[in-house]
């Protein structure tokens, strides 16, 4: 537990914790709609963990003295992070690699990444006194929302595309929250969450714009610098739609530089699809925003938004890191699902199966060596979106119920 400032990412103005204190006042004056945020404000503890947990890598009391709480009682009652590292020698050997490890996050309550930043922010909700948090979502971030919503008792409204898989559908209707599906794409859905949020007096989790969404998904590099300690990772590589979970990672790393516990943070390299590409684009061209794109598709629906929210603090956190960033196509990010599952058993949606992809990618453009400690972060569960999964295997015919039939199925 730590008392913390909030540090605007634009200007360095500082602010003191406040309920309703979400972006920085001189920045957000240049807001335009529909455009990344303006004014994104860091979370800055006074005092952080000294030592490594002496245990396990989910040492509650490790991973509690980096978040910005008055108690870790605040924290809802769900199993959120402790996600294993796993080695993966298969996949390590088939691509001609030292090292490589997953992180995975599919482990999570709600089956993704974003179940860290809504334990933040549902806590945070908590110490504020507010009874509703909203959020606007591709899906995944509002199934967080309703799970640990459910967890702790707090209402959740949760804009999304109508156009959602029905997997996550039929997550956040299960836990309780109150989905409201909108006629139109996440951008749309985000503004109004906006309105909604200032009409209506509910807590905004918004991610980027609430601060303790890139607080809360920095937990994902401490566990994984905890479980690698003495050894750090060179590269991580992580799927990114807004920017939010890069830049969850790169601020834990940089607490963990901070606290004195690793000497160098990690290259961080963004994975986006082709089609949903703003902050790759962005990286290429040497820009420092982005220019939006207005017929964002892809089938990793999660990382697909026309001007990604947290655009300004994710391109400046992937350059201090030396890393970059790879577009990849929606053929290998399927053809990544069942490449991931085949060789490690981690079933992962597409949005997370694009980190696989994208190792293939950066390989092929030369940004990391094949002898570099690897760290690929496996972001959401396949379960979440099983017709895209079935778009990448060959489903057998039904057979009759004979040996002779199975032994010509299977040609033995
Ligand atoms: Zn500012």
């Amino acid at each position: 537990m730590s008392a913390f400032h909030l540090r605007c990412s634009e200007c360095g103005r500082e602010y003191a914790s406040a309920r309703d204190r979400l972006v920085c006042d001189d920045c957000s004056a240049h807001q335009e709609p529909g455009s990344p945020i303006r004014g994104v404000l860091e979370v800055e503890l006074d005092d952080l963990p000294r030592a490594w947990p002496s245990a396990q890598q989910d040492d509650p009391a490790f991973l509690t003295g980096f978040l910005p709480l008055t108690s870790p009682d605040l924290l809802p009652p769900l199993a959120v992070g402790g996600t294993p590292l796993l080695d993966a020698p298969r996949l390590r050997e088939s691509l001609g690699l030292s090292h490589l490890s997953l992180k995975d996050d599919t482990r999570n309550p709600s089956g993704s990444t974003k179940d860290r930043a809504s334990l933040l922010v549902v806590a945070k909700a908590l110490e504020y006194g507010y009874e509703t948090v909203a959020t606007a979502s591709t899906g995944n971030a509002a199934t967080a929302l309703a799970a640990v919503g459910a967890a702790a008792g707090v209402r959740s409204v949760v804009f999304v595309p109508a156009s959602a898989p029905e997997g996550k559908l039929a997550q956040m209707l299960s836990y309780g929250a109150d989905v409201v599906p909108i006629e139109g794409s996440y951008d749309d859905a985000f503004e109004l969450c906006l309105e909604a949020c200032d009409e209506f007096g509910w807590y905004n989790r918004n991610t980027g714009l609430n601060p303790f969404t890139v607080e809360g998904k920095k937990t994902v590099a401490l566990e994984t610098a905890a479980a690698m300690a003495p050894e750090t990772p060179d590269v991580v590589i992580v799927p990114t739609g807004d920017g939010v979970i890069l830049a969850g990672v790169a601020k834990g790393f940089a607490d963990l530089a901070r606290a004195g516990l690793i000497e160098r943070p990690p290259r961080l390299i963004a994975v986006q699809p082709a089609g949903s590409s703003a902050i790759v684009q962005a990286l290429e061209e040497g820009a420092d925003t982005i220019i939006a794109v207005p017929e964002a598709a892809s089938v990793a629906d999660s990382l697909v938004v026309r001007a990604p929210r947290n655009a300004l603090l994710c391109l400046k956190r992937i350059r201090e890191s030396g890393g970059g960033g790879v577009a990849v196509s929606d053929e290998a990010i399927l053809a990544a699902i069942s490449e991931l599952a085949r060789h490690t058993g981690v079933f992962a949606e597409p949005a997370a199966a694009a980190a696989l992809a994208g190792l293939h990618e950066a390989l092929a453009q030369r940004l990391l060596d094949a002898d570099e400690r690897i760290v690929l972060l496996v972001t959401g569960t396949g379960l979440k979106d099983v017709p895209a999964a079935l778009r990448a295997v060959e489903r057998p015919e039904a057979i009759p119920p004979t040996l002779d039939a199975v032994a010509a199925q299977l040609r033995v």
